[in-house]
């Protein structure tokens, strides 16, 4: 998969992309990550890419001849890659998405800054993505989110799939509790069950607390569960 990244500030990516996982996955070419930088593509000698907002106003908008043209200079490339724009005013982005995205061949990741960006810009644009309701000051590490989340579902880059499979969210459900060693920490132990040796009831151990847990913590994603009659079971111990 390829992922290009448009961005005033290219070197935000520098650290975290040569970090773990990522990095790993970059440097073995499972992903390849290109960032380019939006001024390159100004005309004029100062490089300007924002100007003030028609009708007044706090603050500078990015204007939309230079991320244009860039989005257009990277599409010349096949494949063309999906354009998306990282704003508080997109769909939020959810483990759905990421699935949905590292399915596809190539996308170009475009980060605002300033007020946000000349709202013509949304004619070039696929989507919109927000990862949450709040605003940052730029698109910049929502990229990063984005391209986090999404690598880690290509194969190979998290080496055992099975551990991405039973993640939170992934089966619309948040993951069970983790333990590791010692087992008794500050005088607060294991749960018994998982080291019993008993696969089936770790497994049904599991499935019951991601189950009471979503239920607590996230009725929103527990009201949209097909729940089976084992779950209705677990539910009810
Ligand atoms: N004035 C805009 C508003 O109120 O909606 C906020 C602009 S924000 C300061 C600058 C840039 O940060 C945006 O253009 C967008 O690229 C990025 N950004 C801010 N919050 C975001 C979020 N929740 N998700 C994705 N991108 C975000």
């Amino acid at each position: 998969m390829i992922i290009d990244v448009l961005s005033i500030f290219p070197s935000f990516f520098s650290g975290p992309l040569n970090e773990s996982l990522l990095g790993k996955a970059i440097s073995q070419g499972l992903i390849r990550v290109r960032v380019h930088d939006i001024r390159k593509y100004a005309r004029d000698k100062h490089r300007t890419v924002d100007d003030r907002p028609y009708g007044g106003g706090a603050g500078m908008v990015m204007k939309p001849e230079p991320i244009v043209e860039a989005i257009e200079d990277l599409q010349k490339e096949s494949p063309r890659g999906t354009v998306i724009l990282l704003s508080p005013q997109g769909e939020v982005f959810t483990q759905a998405t990421a699935r949905e995205l590292s399915g596809l061949p190539r996308i170009i990741l475009v980060c605002g800054r300033y007020e946000g960006i000349d709202a013509r810009v949304l004619n070039f644009v696929d989507r919109e993505l927000s990862i949450g309701d709040y605003v940052l000051s730029g698109g910049e590490p929502a990229a990063l989110v984005v391209i986090d989340a999404v690598s880690r579902l290509i194969p190979g880059v998290v080496g055992n799939l099975a551990s991405v499979r039973s993640e939170s969210f992934e089966e619309g459900l948040l993951e069970y509790p983790q333990y590791t060693r010692p087992r008794i920490f500050r005088g607060l132990p294991v749960p018994d069950v998982l080291i019993s040796g008993n696969h089936e009831a770790v497994k049904r151990w599991r499935r019951s607390q991601a189950l009471l847990l979503t239920k607590l913590r996230r009725p929103d994603l527990f009201e949209r569960l097909k729940l089976s009659d084992e779950d209705l079971e677990l539910l009810r111990e």
